[in-house]
C-alpha cells in the first residue's frame, strides 16, 4: 500500500498494513515501511492536528487526568531519580540541560537539586503550570519545534516523546542544532521489538511512530548522532541511548531492519505476552509500587514540595480537584 507521506526514515514509499485498529479498537491504520522497518500511522496527523490535541487533551486522554494526582507526583519524581542515576555519567558540572516534553518537571527537579543547570518545555498547560508553581523550575511553554535552532544546551532528553512527533527525522536534525559542540541527547521510547510489545496492545494515536534499536540507530545517525552508549537491550521494554553530536556522514540501511521489525510486531501473541516470566515480573513489581505510592503519595509529595525553591509548602489540596476518569498507561 502507499501513503499520502512517504517513510520518514528512508523517503520510500512502499508499506505493509500492520493493523487497522488500536488498543482501544479504535480505528487506526498502522504500516510498517518495506525498505527500513520504520512503523508508523497510516496517515500521519497535521501539525495544527496534534498541537490542538496536545494543547488540550492529551494528558487527558492518557493519563486520565490535567492537573497531576500525588500518585502521579510521586511515581514521576522516582522516575527522575532513576534517570539523574542513569545519566550521571554522561554530564559534567557546568552542562545546560533542558528536557522537552518535561510533564511535570520531576526529572528536571532532581537534576536542578542535584546541582545541575537545567530546564524544560511544556506543551500541556495543567501540568506545566504543577512544575513552574509548585516544584520552582524553569519551563518554557511550547514544543520542540518553536525552539530557534541555535546552540542553547549540552545535554538534551527526550523521555517518550519522540514517537509522538509526525517526523522523528526532523525532531533529530533540530536537536542536533539545538546543541552545543559535543552535546549529547537521551533518547527513550517504547521498544517495539521487545517481546512484550503485544500488536494488539501496541497502537495508538499518539504514538504514531514504533521504533526498534535498528530503526532508532537509523533516524540518529541520519540526523549525524553516533551512539555513545545503548542504555538497554534490544528487547527490554524501552529503548535508552545516549547519543553524541557526531560529524556529518552518509547513512545507509542496517541489513534485516525490515525483516526484525516485522517480525517484532506480528511475531507475538497474546499468550505469549501475558506469560513471559519476565513481563509478570515487571507487572507484579509495578502494581506493587503503585500501590505502595497510592498509600504514601499524599505525605511523599509533601515532602517533595517542601525541598523545592519555593520553599512552598502548599499541598495538592489546593490545586482544583481532578476529574475522575479511568487511567491508563501511557
Ligand atoms: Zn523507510
Amino acid at each position: 500500500m502507499t501513503r499520502e507521506l512517504p517513510c520518514d526514515l528512508c523517503g520510500r514509499s512502499e508499506f505493509r498494513l500492520l493493523a487497522e485498529q488500536d488498543r482501544r479498537k479504535a480505528a487506526l491504520a498502522t504500516v510498517i515501511c518495506q525498505c527500513c522497518g520504520l512503523v508508523a500511522h497510516g496517515r500521519i496527523p497535521t501539525d495544527a492536528e496534534l498541537a490542538d490535541y496536545y494543547r488540550r487533551q492529551y494528558r487527558f486522554d492518557y493519563h486520565g487526568e490535567y492537573i497531576p494526582s500525588p500518585h502521579r507526583v510521586v511515581r514521576e519524581w522516582n522516575r527522575g531519580r532513576e534517570l539523574l542515576q542513569l545519566l550521571r555519567p554522561f554530564v559534567s558540572a557546568s552542562d545546560q540541560l533542558v528536557e522537552i516534553g518535561c510533564g511535570i518537571g520531576c526529572t528536571v527537579s532532581q537534576f536542578q537539586r542535584a546541582g545541575f543547570l537545567a530546564s524544560g518545555v511544556e506543551p500541556g498547560d495543567g501540568f506545566r503550570r504543577f512544575a513552574v508553581e509548585k516544584l520552582g523550575i524553569a519551563v518554557q511553554g511550547g514544543v520542540l519545534a518553536d525552539l530557534p535552532r541555535r546552540p542553547m544546551a549540552d545535554m538534551i532528553m527526550l523521555v517518550h516523546v519522540l514517537e509522538h512527533l509526525r517526523s522523528p527525522s526532523e525532531a533529530l536534525a533540530h536537536i542536533r542544532a539545538l546543541l552545543c559542540r559535543g552535546g549529547r541527547c537521551y533518547i527513550e521510547v517504547p521498544n517495539a521489538g521487545a517481546p512484550h510489545a503485544a500488536p494488539g496492545k501496541m497502537f495508538h494515536f499518539a504514538h504514531i511512530y514504533n521504533f526498534t534499536q535498528d530503526t532508532l540507530s537509523m533516524l540518529a545517525a541520519k540526523a549525524n548522532f553516533t551512539v555513545r552508549r545503548w542504555l538497554s537491550s534490544p528487547r527490554d521494554k524501552n529503548l535508552r541511548v545516549v547519543l553524541q553530536c557526531g560529524s556529518a556522514a552518509d547513512w545507509s540501511i542496517v541489513p534485516g531492519s525490515y525483516s526484525r521489525a516485522l517480525q517484532a510486531v506480528s511475531g507475538t501473541n497474546r499468550l505469549r505476552y501475558f506469560l513471559r516470566w519476565t513481563y509478570l515480573q515487571q507487572r507484579l513489581r509495578t502494581l506493587v509500587g503503585h500501590r505502595c505510592d497510592r498509600v504514601l503519595a499524599a505525605r511523599r509529595v509533601d515532602k517533595i514540595l517542601q525541598g523545592s525553591p519555593l520553599g512552598s509548602t502548599d499541598k495538592l489540596s489546593l490545586l482544583p480537584p481532578t476529574p475522575r476518569v479511568a487511567w491508563r498507561k501511557s
